[in-house]
């Protein structure tokens, strides 16, 4: 943990000190080795809080992301239940940063507790089994409407964009003409609003299931967040920069709604 209570005040690990949990109150002692990422150990004993995980330091990355007072927030249900949220954001939106695989039981335990919820996944771990397509035009757009796409599987012509036109399709047919994306390119660009296919290898299905918003964090400057592109279920990923996602979920009350609005963001800190 980053964070104990110590003369009644959150502090991070220093060394020799010593403090108490703000969920159960026990004795906490501050592991500061030369080694290891500083933290926070309960005294003697296991974590009090099942759900945690043993911090990495892609967890504490984004845990510094942001302010201090939004980071490892407690969080009690009407029941009594309590537990530590990775982050909590001053509009109520919960960010669990998740680095272990995870059973569908767990997930669907910490979506029913927290509602408000956005998952941020370390995807470094499966990187290359991930696989980012061609882009595909925004699916509000007039052009999205008449396409029909192939699933996108990384090694066939279908990662770089195949598909056929609805409006091609006459009622007696029972063949369609099959069309590359080349041949669209310029209208695809414009109408593009983040959306790709992608391919993942031995996906981890819980988060295909996920009924709170699902962002893999790849290691890039982007976010890859999990979606249904049309009504044919075709899989997609929006790519979302790290600063909107940061931005927004400061600002969105809703974690449904995060990157779905255009904000001008003023900051010199480039991409
Ligand atoms: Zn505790």
């Amino acid at each position: 943990m980053q964070y104990a209570v110590v003369d009644g005040q959150r502090r991070q690990p220093f060394p020799g000190a010593r403090g108490c949990c703000p969920i159960c109150g026990s004795a906490m002692i501050a592991k500061c080795g030369p080694r290891i990422l500083h933290h926070w150990a309960h005294y003697g004993r296991r974590n009090c809080d099942p759900w945690w995980e043993n911090e990495t330091s892609w967890h504490r990355r984004w845990k510094n992301l942001f302010p201090d007072d939004c980071r490892e927030v407690c969080h009690t249900a009407s029941d009594g239940e309590v537990h530590r949220a990775d982050i909590k954001t001053p509009t109520g939106i919960v960010i669990e940063v998740q680095h272990s695989s995870m059973t569908d039981a767990e997930r669907i335990s910490r979506e029913t507790f927290y509602r408000n919820l956005v998952w941020v996944i370390d995807g470094s771990v499966f990187r290359q089994n991930f696989h980012i397509c061609h882009l595909l035009p925004g699916p509000g757009t007039e052009l999205a409407q008449d396409l029909v796409w192939a699933k996108a599987i990384r090694t066939y012509a279908t990662a770089r964009g195949i598909f056929y036109r609805k409006s091609e399709i006459l009622p007696e047919d029972t063949l369609v003409t099959i069309h590359g994306i080349h041949e669209i390119e310029e209208q695809v660009n414009q109408s593009y609003r983040g959306h790709h296919q992608y391919d993942w290898i031995r996906p981890r299905r819980t988060w295909l299931d996920a009924s709170c918003p699902v962002y893999i964090d790849l290691g890039d400057n982007f976010l890859a967040k999990l979606e249904i592109y049309d009504e044919y279920r075709l899989p997609c990923v929006r790519l979302v920069s790290k600063r909107k996602f940061i931005h927004d979920v400061m600002n969105e009350s809703k974690a449904e709604a995060i990157a779905t609005r255009f904000y001008p963001i003023t900051s010199v800190e480039s991409e």
